[in-house]
C-alpha cells in the first residue's frame, strides 16, 4: 500500500520545511540546481564529506546543513511561484561535476562514470533504449516474433524493451502471476538487500515505502509495472516450457511447452531464457524424510496454510532466506533450532527494516530530479567498491585462510568487531565468527536482528547440518537430537546445475552437451551452435559484489536488443563465434581462479568445483562490454 503524499503545488510551507528537513543533503543540493538552473553551488565549499545512503547531512556539519536546507526552502517556494516550469536539461559537463560532488569523488574512473550518467536518466530521458527502424519492423511484421522463457524481472524488462520498439513478443511463464523470485518467495521477513531505489528499473524507479523493499512491495513494483506496460496481455500464464529446438531450414526456435495440461508449440525468430538463477529449490536428501510425521517446507514454497503458532520449529540453513526468516517468525513459533553448517558474514546495517518517512517520500516523488539523486547515492556504495582487493586472492598473503589479502583482512577485523560487539556470551560468539574469508560467501545485512534473535531463550543455534529426519524431529551431524514439529528449509536453489530447458541447437546438439560441467558462453549471453538464442542472468553473471542483479540484467538486455536490431534490420542469423566464447571463457576462468569464489565451498560452485554463478569482474566495465553487439563476434548470416 503505497503512501499518499500532498502535490507540490498543494503542499504548505510548513510540508515543504520539514520535506526538506528530511531530504538527502546530495539529492536536495542537486535538485537545486535542476529547479534553479544555477550550478554555482558547486563551487562552494559546502560539499558532501561522504555518500552513505543514511547518512543525510552527507558529513557536512549541522550548521552548514541547517543552512543549505533554509536555502532549499526558499528556492522551491520560488520554484512553485514560477508554476513549477519543466527544468531545462544542464550541459553535459555540468551533471559530470555534480556526479562527483553528489557522490562525494574526486574523479570517477571513466567506466564508471559513463556508467552512472546513463543511469541517471535526466529530464525523463531512457538512454538504454535501443532504437529499431521502425521501416524494418514494418516490413519484418508477424514473421518476426520473440519468445521470452520467464516473466521475472528479466523477462519483463525485455519485453517492455520490445514492446517499446512494437516488435511482436511472447512470454510464456510456468507460473500464474510475474515476479518470479518475488512472486515465489512469500516466507515471513523476505524482503531485498539492496536498497530498493536501486533495486528498479532505471528508468522507473517506483515508489517505496522501505529502503529495502519487503517482498511485498517488490512483488507489487513488478506486477504493476506489467500491468501499466500492458505486458500481461502478452503473457502465457501456467505455461511450462519443457523443450526447444532449432530448425535450421527457417533460421527458427520451435518451443514446446505444457500449458492446462495439453502440450503447445509456438515458434520464434529470437529466443531469450529469462528463467532466473534461483527458482529450483534445493531440498537436501535427508535420511528419514519420509518418516517425519509434521509438516516440511522449503522457504520459497512457503505455505501459509501450514500454522507454525506455538510449533517447535527445525530451520535448515543459516544463509539469506534463514537471516530474514528467523527473526520473522521468532514470536510465532514456541521454539526455533537453527541448525547452521557455517556462518554468515554480514554488514551493519541499521535501517535495513527502516521505512521511509512520509517526509521523505515527499522529496523522493515531488522534488524535481531528487529520487534520481537519491538513486545514485544508493547505489555507489555497493557498486565495484568490492573488485580487486577484497574478492581477489593475494598470492603472497597468508593468515591460515582466514582472509584473502590485507584490504580482505581488514574488512574481515571490521566485521568481526561489529558481530563482538552484539554478543555478550561467549559460547554463542564461537559460533557465530565465519572462519572463512568475507565475501567467500553472499555478504548478508543486519541491523541488529539476528543476533539478537539467536540470543533469545527460545532459539537455539545449532553449529551443526542436519544428518537425518526421524518421526518427530532431526538429528543433527554432531548426534545431538532435538523434537520438533515443523522442518523449514532454508538451503537455498539449485544454481551449479544445467538450465532446467536444456534447448537443442544447430544439428540437434543440447546446450548440456555444450557446457558439460562449464558453461562456456560470450558475455555470458550467447553460445556458439546456438544461433538467435540469448540467456538473460545466465551462467557465471550473478553479482556478488557489486551493484545489483537488476544492473546486469539491464546490461544484457540492452545488448540483446542491439543484436535484436541488427536481426530485424539487416540479419537472419547471428551464431556467436567459438574463437569468442572460448576467448571471454578463458578470461572469466582465469579470473575467477584467482578469487576468493573459488576458494571457499559454496553455491557459487557446481559439483564439479567450478564457479558458476558469479562474475568476478567489474559491473561499470561488463555495462561497456555489454553497450552494443561486436560483429566480430558472431557470424551473421542472412537466408
Ligand atoms: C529470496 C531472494 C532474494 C533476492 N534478493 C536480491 C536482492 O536483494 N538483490 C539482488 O540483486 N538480487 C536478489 N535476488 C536475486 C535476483 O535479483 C532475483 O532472483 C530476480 O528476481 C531475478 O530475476 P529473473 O527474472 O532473472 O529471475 P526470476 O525472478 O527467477 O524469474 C524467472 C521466471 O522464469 C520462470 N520460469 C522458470 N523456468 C520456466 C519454464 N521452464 N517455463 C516457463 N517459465 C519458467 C519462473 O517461474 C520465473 O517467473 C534475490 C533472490 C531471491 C531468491
Amino acid at each position: 500500500m503505497k503512501t499518499r503524499t500532498t502535490p507540490l503545488s498543494q503542499a504548505s510551507d510548513s510540508e515543504i520545511e520539514s520535506a526538506v528537513a528530511h531530504a538527502s543533503l546530495p539529492a536536495l543540493m542537486m535538485s537545486m540546481i535542476h529547479m534553479s538552473g544555477d550550478a554555482s553551488l558547486l563551487d562552494e565549499p559546502v560539499r558532501p564529506k561522504h555518500a552513505l545512503m543514511f547518512d543525510m547531512d552527507a558529513g557536512i556539519s549541522p550548521e552548514d546543513a541547517a543552512a543549505i536546507r533554509e536555502r532549499a526552502v526558499v528556492l522551491i517556494r520560488e520554484y512553485l511561484a514560477k508554476g513549477q516550469p519543466p527544468c531545462e536539461p544542464l550541459p553535459a559537463a555540468t551533471v559530470e561535476r555534480m556526479l562527483t560532488f553528489a557522490l562525494a569523488e574526486q574523479d570517477i574512473e571513466p567506466e564508471a562514470r559513463g556508467f552512472l550518467l546513463e543511469e541517471l536518466s535526466l529530464n525523463g530521458s531512457d538512454p538504454r533504449r535501443v532504437d529499431i527502424d521502425p521501416r524494418a519492423v514494418e516490413r519484418r511484421g508477424d514473421a518476426f516474433h520473440v519468445v521470452i522463457i520467464g516473466a521475472g524481472m528479466s523477462g519483463l524488462l525485455l519485453g517492455y524493451r520490445l514492446a517499446q520498439q512494437g516488435i511482436g513478443f511472447t512470454i510464456l511463464e510456468k507460473n500464474e502471476s510475474v515476479g518470479g523470485t518475488w512472486h515465489e518467495n512469500r516466507y515471513p521477513g523476505c524482503r531485498v538487500d539492496i536498497a530498493s531505489y536501486s533495486y528498479s528499473y532505471s528508468f522507473e524507479e517506483g515508489e517505496w515505502d522501505h529502503y529495502f523493499g519487503p517482498r511485498s512491495e517488490v512483488q507489487s513494483y513488478f506486477e504493476d509495472f506489467a500491468e501499466q506496460q500492458k505486458l500481461v496481455d502478452r503473457i502465457r500464464f501456467d505455461a511450462t516450457v519443457e523443450d526447444a529446438r532449432y530448425e535450421e531450414e527457417t533460421s527458427e526456435w520451435v518451443i514446446s511447452y505444457q500449458q492446462a495440461g495439453s502440450q503447445r508449440e509456438i515458434r520464434a525468430s529470437v529466443l531469450v531464457s529469462a528463467i532466473g538463477l534461483l527458482n529450483r529449490s534445493k531440498i537436501p536428501d535427508l535420511e528419514g524424510r519420509e518418516l517425519f510425521r509434521g509438516p516440511q517446507m522449503h522457504t520459497a514454497q512457503w505455505d501459509d496454510a501450514i500454522d507454525l503458532r506455538n510449533k517447535r520449529v527445525a530451520v535448515v540453513g543459516t544463509g539469506a532466506s534463514a537471516f530474514q526468516l528467523v527473526p520473522a517468525l521468532a514470536d510465532t513459533a514456541e521454539r526455533i533450532f537453527v541448525f547452521q553448517r557455517r556462518p554468515s558474514w554480514m554488514f551493519p546495517n541499521p535501517e535495513y527494516h527502516a521505512s521511509i518517512s512520509g517526509e521523505h517520500q515527499w522529496c523522493l516523488r515531488h522534488l524535481p530530479e531528487y529520487a534520481r539523486w537519491f538513486r545514485i547515492v544508493s547505489m555507489w556504495p555497493q557498486f565495484d567498491k568490492a573488485a580487486g582487493d577484497l574478492i581477489m586472492v593475494d598470492p603472497d598473503w597468508d593468515d591460515g585462510g582466514a582472509s584473502c589479502s590485507r584490504a580482505n583482512r581488514q574488512m574481515r577485523d571490521d566485521l568481526a568487531a561489529y558481530i563482538s560487539s552484539q554478543v555478550d556470551d561467549p559460547e554463542l560468539l564461537d559460533k557465530i565468527v565465519p572462519d572463512y574469508p568475507p565475501f567467500g560467501t553472499r555478504m548478508l545485512q543486519d541491523n541488529g536482528t539476528w543476533l539478537a534473535t539467536l540470543a533469545r531463550h527460545d532459539v537455539e543455534l545449532v553449529p551443526s547440518g542436519v544428518a537425518r529426519l526421524t518421526e518427530d524431529g532431526v538429528v543433527a551431524s554432531d548426534g545431538s537430537e532435538f523434537e520438533v514439529d515443523a522442518v523449514v528449509y532454508a538451503t537455498g536453489f539449485e544454481v551449479g546445475r544445467l538450465p532446467a530447458i536444456d534447448v537443442a541447437g544447430r544439428n540437434g546438439v543440447r546446450l548440456s552437451q555444450t557446457w558439460g560441467d562449464e558453461p562456456k558462453m560470450h558475455l555470458g549471453l550467447t553460445v556458439p551452435g546456438f544461433p538467435n538464442f540469448f540467456t538473460i542472468v545466465g551462467p557465471n553473471t550473478g553479482v556478488l559484489h557489486s551493484g545489483n542483479l537488476i544492473i546486469v540484467s539491464e546490461c544484457q538486455v540492452n545488448y540483446i536488443m542491439d543484436a535484436i536490431r541488427l536481426l530485424v534490420e539487416e540479419l537472419d542469423e547471428l551464431e556467436c563465434r567459438s574463437a569468442s566464447a572460448d576467448a571471454y571463457h578463458a578470461r572469466l576462468s582465469s579470473e575467477l581462479d584467482r578469487s576468493i569464489f573459488a576458494r571457499v565451498p559454496s553455491y557459487f560452485s557446481n559439483d564439479a568445483g567450478k564457479v558458476v554463478v558469479c562474475m568476478p569482474w567489474k559491473l561499470a566495465d561488463y555495462w561497456k562490454w555489454t553497450r552494443r553487439v561486436d560483429l566480430d563476434d558472431f557470424e551473421a548470416r542472412r537466408l
